[in-house]
């Protein structure tokens, strides 16, 4: 790999005397507060500096406010679906020695292990079994991880089919960043998203956990990774905070920049942001770390929420499931479940709700099966989706952008989500789930205006109920 090509347009656009100043501001005024809810209400993604107005508000009529803001903007884009995933863990070496990971290559305690090809395919099949149609693989940093294997590995997964209709039909990386030929031989193997977090984009603390002599101590290259993705014709990316390293409204703060870079370097802005909080770990003390309150930690879901209208949030499995309940209304759009991040843990753990910390990255706060998740989101009227529609009729990138106008969410995702459910509770579900979810999605079509789609959409409902066809999707 060529670590020293960045990207044509390569800078390092977090300023943190900037965004440190806009964030140490005296509390703001209600007036100004409201007036940048009201245009985030109206959809308008949000600059740093009205997000660190946000950020600033301190009482709790404010917050509150906030809180309902990033409610309503929720149902009004994304409606009340909420699409699944599952991650895959295929590698655990690791050459980086990150201060907060259990990977972490001076961690001797770390049981390491990379899939063999037939383990993919057990794992791949496993998870098909319970009904998952969408993965996030995931790896450590390791020379043996070349984008040649990783390419291996999401064809595998997509050649993986299983009874009665199991596929995996988006497969997301998240992995170490790569150089431009990088990006090109794992896109052409046809993933999703490629995520890269960075972990904290404060520099101080970032040289702190990441030591200088490794891969990962070099911030340029990492915070570039998703440009050149960019740069590559990798338009569909994630960004990523790990909460617990610096101040929080910092990292809030510099995950808006970097959207705000790539919307307006590339046109297109991340597809997903996600906001990992800091999880125990082999051999590591928590109490060393900046961790973040549950109360600071909805302030941040709320105000990305409000922030950037059209980028995917992602919650997963790390929180346990009373913060994720009530998190997820604040403007969720994708979580995992039935999570385990043991490698080969889809086979070899069973229902087991013990967790060996030796054996995986960190410790999940939420490992309910996916039916168990699946019927709470019903009962909390959401719909779960599985849809992967706009990937594979290339409505990524900027195309997504031009698509995600105000209407079309609702217009194709919802119908979407409603097939992908159908499919789950006929093939997968238990009798419990399937009475929640037959009632769901009697209300949803009922509260549809009759048009020709809603026809398409019944006939497709129908076909799914009655005959074995799948994978219909507008
Ligand atoms: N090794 C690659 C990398 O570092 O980019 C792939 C991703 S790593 C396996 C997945 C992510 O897990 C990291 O980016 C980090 O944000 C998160 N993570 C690491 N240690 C964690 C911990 N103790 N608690 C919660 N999340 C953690
Ligand atoms: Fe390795 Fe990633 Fe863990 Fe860092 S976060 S030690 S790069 S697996």
């Amino acid at each position: 790999m060529d670590t020293t090509t960045l990207s044509k347009t390569a800078t390092d656009f977090i300023d943190d005397a900037y965004l440190e100043g806009l964030i140490d501001q005296p509390t703001p005024d209600p007036a100004q507060v409201r007036e940048i809810i009201a245009k985030a209400l109206d959809k308008q993604p949000l600059n740093v500096e009205e997000t660190a107005v946000l950020l600033r508000c301190d009482s709790p009529e404010l917050i509150e406010e906030i809180f309902a803001a990033a409610r309503e903007l929720k149902t009004r884009v994304y409606g009340n679906r909420i699409v699944l995933f599952a991650p895959l863990y295929i590698g655990s070496y690791c050459v980086n020695d990150c201060a907060y990971c259990g990977f972490r290559r001076s961690n001797p305690d770390s049981l390491r292990r990379t899939l063999t090809k037939q383990e993919v395919v057990d794992q791949a099949t496993a998870l098909e079994q319970v009904g998952h149609k969408r993965l996030i693989l995931v790896w450590g940093e390791h020379p043996w991880y070349t984008p040649e294997s990783v390419a291996e590995v999401v064809k595998t997964i997509y050649d993986v089919k299983s009874d009665p209709h199991g596929e995996i039909r988006r497969v997301n990386i998240n992995a170490a960043p790569l150089d431009d030929a990088g990006y090109r031989i794992v896109k052409e193997s046809g993933i999703g998203t490629y995520q890269i977090f960075q972990e904290t984009y404060h520099h101080e603390t970032y040289a702190k956990v990441h030591p200088k002599n490794t891969q990962k101590g070099d911030y340029l290259w990492r915070l570039d990774g998703l440009s050149r993705a960019f740069e590559a014709g990798l338009d569909d990316v994630g960004i990523g905070a790990l909460f617990g390293l610096a101040d929080w409204k910092f990292d809030t703060l510099a995950l808006v920049a970097h959207a705000v870079h790539l919307e307006k370097t590339y046109g297109c802005g991340p597809h997903t942001i996600s906001f990992p909080r800091m999880q125990d770990a082999s051999g590591l003390d928590l109490e060393t770390f900046r961790l973040v309150s549950d109360d600071d930690f909805k302030r941040i879901v709320a105000i990305l929420r409000l922030a950037v209208p059209y980028t995917g949030l992602i919650l997963t499995a790390r929180e346990s499931p009373e913060l994720r309940r009530e998190v997820m209304a604040f403007g969720v759009s994708q979580i995992d479940a039935g999570s385990r991040i043991e490698l080969g843990g889809y086979t070899e753990v069973g229902d087991s709700q013990v967790q060996v910390v030796e054996k995986e990255q960190f410790k999940l706060g939420d490992i309910r099966s996916l039916d168990e998740v699946v019927r709470e989101l019903l009962t909390d009227g959401y719909v779960p989706s599985w849809c992967t529609s706009c990937y594979r009729l290339g409505r990524t990138g900027e195309h997504f952008m031009e698509f995600a106008v105000p209407g079309f969410i609702k217009r194709y995702c919802t119908p979407n989500a409603l097939t992908t459910l159908q499919e789950y509770l006929i093939d997968y579900a238990s009798d419990e789930t399937i009475a929640v979810g037959n009632g769901l999605i009697d209300k949803e079509i009922q509260a549809m205006p009759e048009s020709e789609q809603k026809t398409t959409l019944l006939t497709r409902m129908a076909e799914i109920r009655d005959t074995p066809k799948r994978d219909l999707y507008f």
